[in-house]
Formats: structure tokens, sequence, C-alpha cells
């Protein structure tokens, strides 16, 4: 299978994910010295890492010219690594200054972008959302030409600022509230790939399934290594595991890391499956990260296949962390240290500042930590209040929506309806 198809279908026709065949070695580890960076190095800078990492990938795919304008144009936002005030070598990576202030943008923008350069036809993107996924790929996706997007998301079940974000009307974009469960709309998704109405049209996924995903949220695992003298410990606010498979895979790579922490609320397969490899999949619990509430994390098996493939495991480990300590972690956090968190990335904190949390030896540490931070606090203004007393400042991309036109369709939960809108906009 080639990149190309493996980023235009998303899943392979059995059900299963792609994986690369072999992860080449990066050539900015392979002089040996370099391999933990270090300031001296001078990879600073976010742009010049992303197209160095990315034409190793796309080595044949893209020329070197179009990769530079397609990460110019993806990547068009901070990335900033926030040291925590009276915490030493503790860092929090912001990952949520693009449009839609999540992580997510970073996936979705690049994978809009190489869908367009490699579509030789009209493409459609279909997306059952519940939460930064969908707004993420309208936004990142909008205005691309041959990329369609239609976004199912579940009436009543996302956030007042969530629901903001997905029904801002956007060029190429379909918004649609279906009037039942993100199930429902999950179901709807995956129909709509073998419905015969919808036979020998382009569809794909945007769900961190498609590995066009994981690339680009490689690059700022190794732009900060870059950045530090000694290798760092990651650690990673998780539930599809897509963004753990991504340091991962940088790991494979050549990147130095001291390793790597799962982070989960409590929908904690992971953990559970770490202390015990007859663990299951359960489902699906409501915490305060909802962006987390994964019971069958999607991007599982992908790395049960890296750990394998290289026994990384030794390298991973994973913690399990309750509402209540969440809460808590985002009032210390203001209170002492003056940064204010989202629920998701205090999920990430609390492993480093409550380590009795974890199994996780981390209290000892001689690494530098960095915590991904996936969303911007001011995307969850109720719970970062009532935990911490205070209104997050809302940022431009957010002020904008204010009196956005808006655009929508309501729907009832059935494959057909939704197989005749995409005949309809295709
Ligand atoms: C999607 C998401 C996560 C979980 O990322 P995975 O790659 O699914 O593990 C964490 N935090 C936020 C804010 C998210 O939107």
């Amino acid at each position: 299978m080639s990149f190309r198809e493996a980023l235009l279908t998303g899943l392979a026709p059995d059900g299963g994910l792609y994986l690369p065949v072999r992860i080449p070695e990066l050539p900015m580890f392979a002089t040996p010295g370099r391999r933990a960076g270090g300031r001296g190095v001078g990879e600073r800078d976010f742009r010049e890492t992303a197209r160095k990492v990315l034409s190793v990938w796309l080595d044949g795919i893209l020329d070197g010219n179009a990769l530079g304008d397609l990460v110019d144009d993806a990547f068009d936002f901070p990335v900033p690594i926030v040291p925590v005030q009276g915490l030493d070598q503790t860092f929090v990576l912001e990952l949520f200054h693009g449009p839609t202030l999540s992580f997510k943008d970073f996936g979705a923008r690049f994978l809009g972008r190489m869908l367009g350069e490699l579509t030789r036809e009209p493409v459609t993107i279909l997306v059952a959302t519940s939460g930064d996924t969908g707004s993420a790929v309208a936004d990142g996706c909008s205005g691309i030409p041959g990329v369609r997007v239609v976004l199912l998301y579940p009436k009543g079940q996302v956030s007042p600022t969530q629901e903001r974000q997905l029904m801002v009307d956007r060029p190429g974009v379909t918004a649609v509230r279906i009037n039942g469960s993100f199930d429902d709309c999950q179901r709807m998704v995956k129909g709509a790939f073998s419905h015969p109405a919808l036979d020998g049209l382009r569809l794909t996924t945007a769900n961190s399934i498609n590995i066009g995903r994981l690339l680009p949220q490689m690059v700022y695992y190794i732009h900060t290594a870059l950045q530090f003298e000694r290798p760092p410990l990651f650690v990673v606010p998780s539930g599809n595991l897509g963004n753990l498979t991504a340091g991962v895979m940088a790991g494979h790579s050549g990147m130095a890391a001291a390793g790597f922490v799962a982070a989960h609320n409590e929908n904690d397969f992971f953990p559970r499956w770490l202390a015990d490899r007859t663990a299951r999949f359960a489902p699906s619990r409501q915490t305060l990260s909802n962006a987390m509430d994964v019971g069958a994390p999607s991007n599982f098996e992908r790395l049960e296949h890296l750990f394998r493939a290289a026994g990384a495991h030794a390298s991973v480990q994973a913690v399990r962390v309750s509402d209540a300590a969440t809460t808590h972690t985002m009032r210390l956090l203001w209170e002492r240290h003056g940064y204010l968190a989202d629920p998701h990335t205090a999920v990430g904190l609390t492993a480093i500042l409550n380590p009795s949390h974890s199994s996780v030896q981390i209290a000892n540490r001689t690494c530098p930590v960095v915590v991904l931070s996936t969303a911007h606090p001011a995307k969850f203004p109720e719970i970062v209040k009532s935990a911490t007393g205070q209104t997050p400042d809302v940022p431009v991309q957010l002020a904008q929506l204010e009196g956005a036109a808006t655009r929508v369709r309501d729907m009832d939960a059935d494959g057909d309806h939704v197989a005749e809108l995409i005949r309809s906009i295709y």
C-alpha cells in the first residue's frame, strides 16, 4: 500500500490500521552527540524541524518546495515550551495556539493539505465528533480545493463553546447535528463507507486512525527534544492514544527520550493493560476531560505493534487520574505556580505534581519533564472557573466566533439521509 493510498483511505479494507513498513532514522539524530539535541544545536524553529522531519517521510511524494509551503501554511502559530514557575525542570509544551485551540490542529491542518496535494478527484472527509476533532478538521480542511468535509455531532452533547466552533459557516464544510448519540454519529460514518448510494465516491476519515495525522504530531516531540541537553520525559494526556503513538514513533526514528507517561482519566484501559496483558476494553465513562473519555483506544493496536517490534514498552508508563485529583491539580497549579491549565492538561500535570497518583517513579527524576498541553483553558471555562475561581482570558480565535455566521443541518440518525447529503454535495 502506498502512503498516498493509506492517507486517502484512512482505514484498511479489513478494518485494520496502517503503519509504516519501516520507520526511517532521521539524519538529524544520526551524528553522535546530537541525539539529545542541546542548546548549541540550533533547531529552534518549529517549522524548520517540521520541514526536516517530514521531508524524510514524504521523500518522492512531495518535493521540497511544496513541502516547505505546506509546512509554513499549516503550522502558522507558535509552539511554546513554557517553564512552570517554582517547579524545577518542568515544562508545559503548549500545543493549543492553533485556530481551534487544541493539539488536533496539527494533524487536521497537515492532513487536509496533504489530501489536497495527493487527490486527483474530489474527496469527502467524514468525521464523527464529540469534541475537538470536528472543529479542527472543519477549520483545517476548509477551502482546500478538492476537499469537502461532512461532520456529524450529537445534539445536546457538546459544550456550548465546542458547538459554536462546529457551527461556524466555512466554505466546503457541512455541519450536521444528529438527533442521537455520539455512537450513532460514528455508526453513520462507518455505514457511509459501504452504502450503495456512495459507491465509487472518494470518502475518507480524519479521525486519528488516519496515519496522516500522526506524522505532524511526531514533529513537536522532536522539536522539544532538540531544545534540551538531556533527553526529556514526556507526559501525554491520552484518550485514543494517537498522540502517544506519535511520540513512540519519534523515538523509533532516533529521538532520545527518558520515557513517556500516558496520563489517562478514569477511562483507564491502557494503565490496566500495562500492568496486566489480559486487561479488556471497557465502556467509556464521562469525566471532566471529555476528549479523553475513550474506553477502547483506537490507536492501541498500532502501539501494541510498535511495542512488539522494538520492545519499546520499557520506556512507556501509564497512570490513571481521577476527576477529584484533576480539579485539585488545576487549583494547586494556579495558586502556587500561577499557571491556568485546562482539565486535559491537568490530568498530565497530576502525574508529576502528585506522584502518589501513579506507579511512576518520577519524584526523584534527574531529567527535564515536558507535559504536553492539549487544549486551551478557554475551551472549558466552566470547569476551569469551578476549579480555580478564574475565568480564562478569551483568545482571539474564540472571540472571532462571536457573531460569525453559522450553518448547521439537523438530521435523524439515519444512514440513508447522510448518504443522500454526501451525494448532493459531491
Ligand atoms: C483528542 C484529545 C486528547 C487525547 O488525544 P489522543 O491522541 O486521542 O490520545 C487529549 N486532550 C485533548 C484536549 C484532546 O482533544
